[in-house]
């Protein structure tokens, strides 16, 4: 009798229930189908090859970046009684013949594999003879040029489409940027139909994205809230770190930094105070990050910019790990964007890699100035989605909208006017006609659009500004000089003036309670 995927989930692995969209992989892929399966780690992806490989006839292969995750894997599925091995090339002569032996004779479930051992001629000639229920592909963005493990041994993996036509193959990862996605469904001939995506949800974890107004108060606030837990507040730099690490040991937190540039005894003492401590702010780079394993993280602010959506998700994931309500604050600003848009244009990477990190860039804009649920765009940004989650700032308190079309055409025509070379606070005192010696020196007091923005404060402005960043409406810094641009489409902009609903910015939340207060 050929067992249920069900049964093998109870009787080999003594899980009751599939997790999220396992049941439905599994069953894809038992059907025949092919699927890319993206979850990130902890997910639960090992049993989406595994028991359609128990399940189907024939022997499942599996391509594995690292001897020490096979060697794990295979020990773990052999205590449950599953016929697994791994091939590697430091098999001794005799064992190594014994495998074959097993293999050819139909009595593996699963072999594991590294690409480089897989790919040799005599081995994938020995497979051609060889039933295979299917092939999954492990760690699949290492195929990716643009990623950070690539493996050249994995880009040849595309080898095996022609090779194993009728074999249903699957690529697993838990790297999320559509990039890497839609490079791997191109390179393994994956249908889009056949991807998953999903688990990325972290319900317990509040998101909270401010405008930059005055940090430190900000973080003041944000702490309070949090009397007596840990948590971690990323800066961008070293220097940094230091001074709010001392700041808020001034404050009487028991704060503490940490960052590469601190020896190595101080950062793994500093790591283990907050491994066991009570109440331990680490204020860190992104250099904390690995290996930090405590459950009870309840907070993680970041009081700069993080790099990416991916580096936001990763970072505020260190909170709630054992499901409790957690907080995460991200607090950003105009200059944080200039600073970011820095890194990218002058770096010496190549211009298709500057286009994706300046498109991951816009992404996480894209969630800063969203007037929805942050939730939402979050996931959906790994392909994942849900409703609109109640447990965000935008949710508790949606934001306002106005009709920004006439405001955002004068703010367009003053960037225009003033030669697409300044940055946000010059357009601002531009637009609100601040007289002053740096626009006398320019002569744009004299520019028709000096002075056509009094009807908006200086508040609303540099959020309209950001707004129109985050729309690609406005590009910053193409020339490495923090100046704004217009883009193509804030040219279409101009010329069509479509209507535009713009939010209202909040107030900053110490004048909201006050007002709240009084
Ligand atoms: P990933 O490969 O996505 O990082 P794993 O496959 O290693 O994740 O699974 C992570 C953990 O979750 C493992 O301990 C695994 O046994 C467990 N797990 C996976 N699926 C289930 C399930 N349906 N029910 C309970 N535990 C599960
Ligand atoms: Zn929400």
């Amino acid at each position: 009798m050929i067992a249920t995927a069900l049964e093998i989930l109870k009787t080999v692995y003594g899980y009751d229930a599939f997790r999220g969209p396992q049941a439905r992989i599994v069953a894809h892929v038992i059907g025949g189908d092919n699927a890319f399966v993206l979850m990130p780690t902890g997910g639960g992806k090992s049993l989406c090859y595994q028991i359609p490989a128990i399940a189907r006839p024939g022997m499942g292969l599996v391509v594995s970046p690292l001897l020490a995750l096979m060697a794990d894997q295979v020990a773990a599925l052999r205590q449950a009684g599953v016929r697994a091995a791994a091939l590697n090339s430091d098999l001794p002569a005799d064992e190594r013949r014994a495998l074959w032996r097993d293999i050819h004779g139909g009595s593996l479930d699963l072999l594991y594999v590294a690409p480089e051992t897989l790919l040799r001629q005599a081995v994938l000639e020995r497979l051609g003879q060889t039933r295979l229920s299917l092939i999954a592909i492990d760690e699949a963005h290492c195929l990716s040029q643009w990623g950070h493990d690539f493996r050249p041994s994995y880009r040849q993996l595309d080898a095996l489409v022609g090779l194993f036509p009728d074999t249903p193959r699957m690529a697993l990862t838990a790297t999320a940027d559509e990039p890497t996605r839609a490079e791997i469904l191109s390179h393994l001939d994956i249908a889009e139909t056949d991807a998953f995506i999903a688990g990325f949800d972290r319900p317990n974890i509040r998101y909270t994205i401010e405008e930059k107004d005055n940090p430190r108060a900000q973080l003041k606030d944000f702490l309070k809230r949090h009397k007596g837990e840990s948590g971690i507040v990323y800066c961008l730099s070293k220097r940094k770190t230091e001074e709010t690490a001392a700041w808020l040991r001034d404050q009487g937190y028991d704060a503490l930094a940490y960052h590469a540039g601190m020896d190595r005894a101080a950062r793994e003492a500093n790591q283990m105070r907050f491994q066991h401590g009570e109440a331990v702010v680490m204020v860190a780079t992104i250099a904390f990050g690995m290996g930090i394993d405590k459950p009870d993280v309840r907070f993680v602010a970041h009081i700069d910019l993080p790099g990416s959506i991916e580096a936001y998700y990763q970072e505020t994931g260190r909170a709630g790990r054992d499901g409790l309500p957690s907080d995460a604050l991200m607090l950003y600003g105009y200059e944080d964007i200039a600073l970011r848009s820095r890194f990218i244009e002058q770096s010496d990477t190549p211009d298709p890699r500057k286009r994706m990190e300046r498109q991951k860039l816009d992404a996480l804009l894209g969630l800063a100035e969203t007037a929805g649920c942050r939730r939402q765009v979050l996931l959906s940004y790994f392909g994942d989605d849900c409703e609109p989650c109640g447990n965000c700032d935008t949710c508790a308190e949606p934001p306002r909208l106005f009709d920004g079309t006439i405001a955002a055409q004068k703010a367009l025509s003053c960037v225009y006017r003033t030669g697409e070379r300044f940055g946000q606070a010059y357009i601002v005192d531009v637009l609100l006609g601040v007289e002053n010696d740096r626009i006398a020196q320019f002569g744009h007091n004299r520019v028709s659009t000096f002075g056509i923005g009094t009807e908006h404060d200086n508040r609303t402005w540099r959020a309209i500004l950001r707004q129109l960043i985050a729309l690609r409406l406005v590009d910053v810094d193409l020339a490495g000089h923090g100046g704004l641009s217009i883009t193509p489409a804030g040219r279409d902009f101009l010329r069509d003036k479509p209507t535009l609903m713009l939010r209202v910015p909040a107030a900053p939340r110490a004048r909201r309670q006050k007002v709240a207060r009084s």
